[in-house]
Order: C-alpha cells, then sequence, then structure tokens
C-alpha cells in the first residue's frame, strides 16, 4: 500500500516534509496539499505530483488522502488537527501541537471521543541517532542515577517575525519534549532568566537566556537558549549521573588541521543537524499507518505537556520567578 499524504503549509519545513515523502520515504506519495500562498503551493504540488487544493479543509476530506501532515503556523494547528480527528484521519502535527493549554485540551478530549491515538506531534529529536544513545545509555543505568542535565541550543540567526516569547514555545520547545522523554519525568518547575542581551539580538528579544526545568523527581535540567549565536547551529547536551556522565556532541562534519590547529565544523542550520531524524521520524510514521496501526510517536498529551511547559517559561520571564507546571492527570489513552 502507498499512504496518500496531505500536507497543510507548503513553507519551509513543509516542503521540506514534502520532498522527502515524495522522494526518500517508501510507501508514500503526496496526494494534495494547501497553502494560503497560492502561488507556493502551485509550485510544490507541480514537483511533487500533488493537487493544490483550495483549502486545508479539502485537503482532509479528500478521498485521496489518507492521511494528513500539518505544517502551517502554529496557531493554526488546533482546528486543522481538530478536522482531522473529525474525518478520523491520522495526522502528524508539527510542533507546537496549539499556543495554549485549553486548544491542546480540546485535542486530547476529541482524540478521547475516538478513543484512538491518531495524533503525532513533530518531536524529531525523538528519532535522532544521538539522543537515542543519550536515553540508551541513562534507560540501561550506565551512569547511575541521572542527577543534572547541561544542555545548550544555539540557533545562528532568527528571522525578524520571531518574537521574544517564541525563544520557549518555538525553540526550547524541542529541549521540554526532550527531557520529558529521555528521563521520562514530567517538569514540574520551571525558572527562566536572561542573560546581558547579545548586541547581535532584535531590541525586543532576551537573547541568550538560561532556562531550569525541576523534573518530578528532582533531576535539573539547565539549557542555555540563545538564538543569535551567529557561527551555526548547535544542540548539545550533558547527562550528568552518580556513577558517570554521556555527553552528546555535534556530529563530526569535517574536521580541517591548518596553521597549527585542528577545528572540527559545526552543522549550518537544523536541517543539517536533524535532516536524518525528520527522515526516520516520517518513515516510521508511515511504516506504522501502512500496517494499520494508531500513531505511535509523540503524542497529543505530549505536545500539550510542551505547551504547558513553554508557557509557564512565558510566565516566569514575566513575572521574573519561579513558576510551577500544573498538568491534569494523564489521561489513559496515554498511559
Ligand atoms: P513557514 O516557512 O512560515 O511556513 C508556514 C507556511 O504556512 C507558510 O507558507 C504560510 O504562508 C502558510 N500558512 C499560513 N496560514 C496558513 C493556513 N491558514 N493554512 C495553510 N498554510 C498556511 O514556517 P515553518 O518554519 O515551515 O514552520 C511551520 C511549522 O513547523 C511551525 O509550527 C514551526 O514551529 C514548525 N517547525 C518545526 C520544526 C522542527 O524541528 N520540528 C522546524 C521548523 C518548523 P505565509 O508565509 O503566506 O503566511
Amino acid at each position: 500500500m502507498t499512504l496518500a499524504v496531505g500536507v497543510i503549509g507548503t513553507g519551509m519545513i513543509g516542503s521540506d516534509h514534502i520532498a522527502k515523502l515524495s522522494g526518500t520515504i517508501a510507501g508514500a506519495r503526496v496526494s494534495a496539499v494547501f497553502d494560503v500562498d497560492a502561488e507556493r503551493a502551485a509550485a510544490v504540488a507541480v514537483g511533487a505530483g500533488a493537487k493544490a487544493c483550495g483549502s486545508a479543509q479539502e485537503v482532509i476530506s479528500s478521498t485521496d488522502t489518507d492521511a494528513v501532515l500539518i505544517a502551517s503556523p502554529g496557531p493554526l494547528h488546533p482546528e486543522q488537527v481538530l478536522a482531522c480527528l473529525a474525518a478520523a484521519k491520522p495526522v502528524l502535527c508539527e510542533k507546537p501541537l496549539a499556543t495554549t493549554v485549553e486548544d491542546c485540551a480540546a485535542v486530547l478530549d476529541a482524540e478521547a471521543a475516538l478513543g484512538r491515538r491518531l495524533v503525532q506531534v513533530g518531536f524529531m529529536r525523538r528519532y535522532d541517532e544521538g539522543f537515542r544513545q543519550v536515553k540508551a545509555a541513562v534507560d540501561a543505568g550506565s551512569i547511575g542515577e541521572p542527577l543534572l542535565v547541561h544542555s545548550v541550543h544555539r540557533n545562528p540567526t532568527v528571522p525578524a517575525s520571531f518574537t521574544a516569547d517564541m525563544s520557549m514555545t518555538d525553540s526550547v520547545v524541542h529541549e521540554f519534549d526532550t527531557y520529558r522523554w529521555l528521563l521520562g519525568q514530567e517538569v514540574v518547575a520551571v525558572t527562566v532568566l536572561a542573560a546581558r542581551r547579545s548586541p547581535r539580538a532584535a531590541e525586543h528579544m532576551r537573547d541568550p537566556q538560561l532556562v531550569l526545568m525541576e523534573m518530578a523527581d528532582g533531576v535539573l535540567v539547565e539549557v542555555e537558549s540563545f538564538v543569535n549565536c551567529q557561527y551555526g547551529y548547535d544542540v548539545r547536551c550533558e547527562v550528568v549521573g552518580s556513577e558517570g556522565t554521556v555527553n552528546l556532541d555535534n556530529p563530526a562534519f569535517t574536521a580541517l588541521a591548518a596553521r597549527g590547529a585542528r577545528g572540527k565544523g559545526v552543522p549550518p542550520d537544523w536541517q543539517a543537524r536533524f535532516g536524518a531524524a525528520y527522515q526516520t521520524e516520517l518513515q516510521q510514521w508511515v511504516d506504522g499507518l501502512a500496517a494499520g496501526h494508531d500513531a505511535a510517536g509523540p503524542s497529543a498529551w505530549d505536545g500539550y505537556a510542551a505547551t504547558a511547559v513553554g508557557l509557564a517559561c512565558v510566565e516566569s520571564i514575566r513575572a521574573g520567578c519561579r513558576v510551577e507546571v500544573s498538568l491534569p492527570e494523564r489521561p489513559a489513552l496515554y498511559a
């Protein structure tokens, strides 16, 4: 069976996913696309051999759409995900699931009413070989009891449209999910502190910032968020345990030895660093659906929790203090 995927949003990541689904992912094709920028959608549709639709609903309702991939801007995600659930179609929604906890809760309620997991959220780091090896080492007890995590998330630059809140809700949101998954614990409180502002940061930005997450079992996760670091895309971490540490560096691209020094390349952007993770994420999603399974990757509950932590960080920034994260009881569907 070839899975027919409809895609909503043909911008940066939408077109990247479309290229993979119509090129390197086995067992899938892109059947329909929609973007408010009709010209962009039409050009992408031609390249993928897909139909350009006049609305997101047309993509979802099409009889030639088995599953939907949402890559539109975050605030539009809940309405589009709910439309997929109303049509009982599986959906891979790029992060964030929604920008408010109320909208995330509406998705949880809709899935609970169906009694099936149809929603997967695009937290692709769970498919990255490096992060998977770190998790395997922690799960195997190789470093004893995990105690602390030091983590770095640096982007070279961000577009002018990037708002101050987005450093938490759009960028560090990956760390919220990664460490919930890696440590198997929810985040119970956060504190965000701004460092001296980089002269490269826009006036409205606090950049860089330090985020301290307190996990339910007492592990502390410290994340440096720096979205104007200039030199490359740099995502690293070290989990410190009672018997040792496990360290994730950037994958080595090149090592240049010249003029008495030896230096290692840094990925230029997130596509270079996580391209293989997106590929694995999409392939496993397609394979699972083709085999008749419900979604098995990051769930709507994971999307809910990450949004709740992100909003607590935004509140910590505004209030200048530690903020507790309150989550409802995890619904049975996501046990
Ligand atoms: P983008 O380049 O701005 O693409 C979004 C596209 O959606 C644009 O073409 C936009 O058109 C279009 N759009 C706007 N309103 C729409 C609507 N009502 N229906 C359908 N399409 C609509 O943004 P992006 O960087 O691709 O990000 C898209 C989503 O993916 C965001 O939620 C982002 O956080 C997420 N993302 C995830 C990762 C990851 O690592 N997992 C990486 C990047 C992005 P206009 O430009 O005309 O508004």
